[in-house]
């Protein structure tokens, strides 16, 4: 048997650098008889990129099976919770209007007698196409304008009524995992890779680090941002631009206090503009907001004016700061003994906050495939299938909001559609639903989109206009009025019973708070607790046939 790996070296300390480290050091060593020494090496000068503050419920897990304390996280990180992504004005309904809907991260699950209930909402409620499939099959779209939390004031840390993610505040996630990676074991150098060594077969022997020196490799973790130092720069792993798919290669950033910091959305804002998106991610404690966009229809001065335009009055002396992104990704994350992980192996526009997930995925890959010193390439060779699957899942997902889009308003959004490449892949999903519906069978990686996330992105655009499906003989009104009406009840009980957003989070950071300082806000929500009616959970309320999807955290799907 070859000799095991005694070493890991991360370079990078962003928030892929800091997830790895905790995430290997606890993996590969909290049960084990002789522990890998986990190093990150990290450079004082070279910045983090310093966005990417929404994620999607995956995250949670993340957390749990690392044992992390999920209170703690949200105060030290400012987080709240994002139970899904509001697009507004991405498409237009029959009447020319912005169709605003939720891709909510919950929604009520099962068919109605044998059939998915997007069949019944298409023949019922949407003869004319581009309707919101997303209000008649989940009571989130009402959570989120109620700005309801997920769980009750005094549930337990991972425990939920429904089904979410968070926004976190990128700076002190790195900081915090940081702390947590220290604490368990990782070995943390702040120094910058000035150079890199290759050994006669082609694999990294060592860094040279400008004030420490020599540290010889074993393994090397590449998580040094868009510029992948080691993966593409030194092993000259060719890059795949995903330009022909997607047209947006800038990204202006910006920090804002709330103007009303107690009306705290539990959810991403998506809002479509002239030449690209605008994100708003609602953290506890300020707001993170950006415009991705195309660099071919705005410069940056027209870019951050129509940013500023959009965000009004709160923006109100901000400078936007621009940061330019490379959509595409590595063809290799794993090449000899460096496996890259986080933005230096590739991005894809953060419309559904896909990147975080990536790293996520990535972590598990690499204790599932963990190599020892012969690196045998049936291990790597698995790696980048699953990688190149997770990468090609996600691009389709995300190309298909732009190339079914109907806005003709601008050049941007008429390019977007039609000057662009469908992959094949995604061309032949689009055939198929013109046919029949998304079911979960089809879809050919699944990792994160279930179908019901193309259900509520597709009806949003009008996909399904005129299009007459085999199910419509087999389907009644009845059915569809009595599955309506379950969600009524379900979304008016979660609607009373679910406490505010803010004061939840709120009582999660009180948890945290130094003992005597905020006695009387213990109390005043001690008070509020006591009061609270308790929750019948959804599935309760149901009749028996009909399960609520997310329940508790439904796999690796969004929804
Ligand atoms: C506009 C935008 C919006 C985004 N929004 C989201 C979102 O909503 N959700 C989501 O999941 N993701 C989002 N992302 C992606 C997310 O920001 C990244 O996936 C995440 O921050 C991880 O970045 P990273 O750690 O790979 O790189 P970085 O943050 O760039 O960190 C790189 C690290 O490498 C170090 N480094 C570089 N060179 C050297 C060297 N020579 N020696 C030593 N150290 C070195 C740097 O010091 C730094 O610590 C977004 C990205 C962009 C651009």
């Amino acid at each position: 048997m070859a000799e095991p790996i005694s070493k890991v070296s991360i370079i990078g300390g962003g928030t892929a650098g800091w997830m790895a480290a905790v995430h290997l050091v606890t993996r590969l060593n909290s049960r084990a008889e002789k522990p890998v020494e986990v190093c990150l090496i990290e450079s004082p000068e070279i910045p983090t990129v310093g966005v990417g503050e929404a994620t999607v419920p995956t995250m949670k897990r993340w957390f749990q099976e690392l044992e992390l304390d999920e209170s703690a996280f949200i105060e030290r990180c400012n987080a709240s919770f994002k139970l899904g992504v509001r697009f507004a004005n991405w498409d237009h309904d029959i009447n020319g209007n912005p169709l605003n809907y939720v891709h909510p991260f919950d929604g009520l699950g099962d068919d109605i007698a044998g059939y998915n209930p997007a069949y019944y909402f298409h023949k019922f409620n949407d003869p004319g196409g581009a309707g919101n499939y997303s209000i008649y099959h989940s009571p989130i779209t009402a959570i989120v304008e109620g700005r309801k939390g997920p769980k009750p004031l005094d549930a337990e840390n991972f425990e939920g009524v429904l089904n979410y993610a968070y926004h976190l505040d990128a700076g002190l996630f790195a900081k915090y995992l940081r702390e947590i990676g220290i604490e368990r074991g990782v070995t943390h150098i702040l120094d910058s890779v000035n150079d890199v060594e290759l050994d006669q077969d082609g694999f990294v022997s060592a860094v040279q680090l400008q004030d420490s020196g020599r540290h010889e490799v074993e393994l090397v973790i590449d998580c040094t941002g868009f510029r992948s130092m080691i993966l593409q720069q030194t092993l000259g792993v060719e890059f795949e631009p995903y330009d022909k798919y997607l047209l947006n290669d800038r990204a202006l950033a910006v920090q804002l206090p709330h103007l009303e910091p107690t009306r705290l959305d539990p959810c991403t804002r998506s809002t479509a503009l002239g030449a690209g998106w605008s994100w708003r991610v609602p953290l506890y404690s300020r707001i993170g907001t950006g415009y991705v966009f195309s660099s071919a229809h705005r410069t940056d001065d027209e870019a951050t004016q129509e940013f500023l335009e959009h965000l009004g009055p709160m923006a109100k002396g901000a400078e936007p700061r621009a940061i330019p992104i490379r959509v595409g990704r590595a063809k290799q994350s794993w090449a000899k003994n460096c496996i890259s992980v986080g933005l230096s192996g590739g991005f894809i526009e953060p419309l559904e906050s896909t990147a975080i997930y990536i790293v996520d995925k990535a972590l598990g890959w690499i204790v599932d495939f963990f190599p020892d010193k012969d690196f045998s390439p049936v291990l790597s060779n698995r790696y980048n299938k699953l990688s190149e699957s997770l990468y090609t899942e996600i691009r389709d997902f995300i190309v298909m909001h732009y190339c079914t889009g109907t806005r003709n308003d601008s050049d941007y959004w008429k390019a977007a559609r039609e000057d662009i490449i469908v992959p094949d892949s995604l061309q032949a999903k689009l055939d198929l639903y013109k046919h029949a519906l998304p079911t979960e069978d089809e879809l050919d990686s699944g990792f994160l989109f279930s179908g019901l996330s193309y259900l509520i992105v597709l009806f949003g655009k009008g996909y399904f206009k005129d299009v007459t499906f085999a199910a419509d003989r087999a389907i009644s009104a009845e059915d569809w009025e009595r599955y309506q009406n379950v969600l009524h009840g379900v979304t008016a009980e979660l609607i009373t019973n679910l406490p505010d957003h803010h004061q939840l989070l709120t009582q999660i950071r009180s948890r945290h708070a130094p003992k005597d300082e905020n006695q009387a806000l213990r109390d005043a929500i001690n008070k509020t607790v006591a009061n609270q009616p308790v929750i019948t959970l959804p599935g309760q309320l149901m009749a028996p046939d009909i399960s609520f999807a997310g329940q508790p955290d439904n796999g690796g799907n969004i929804l």
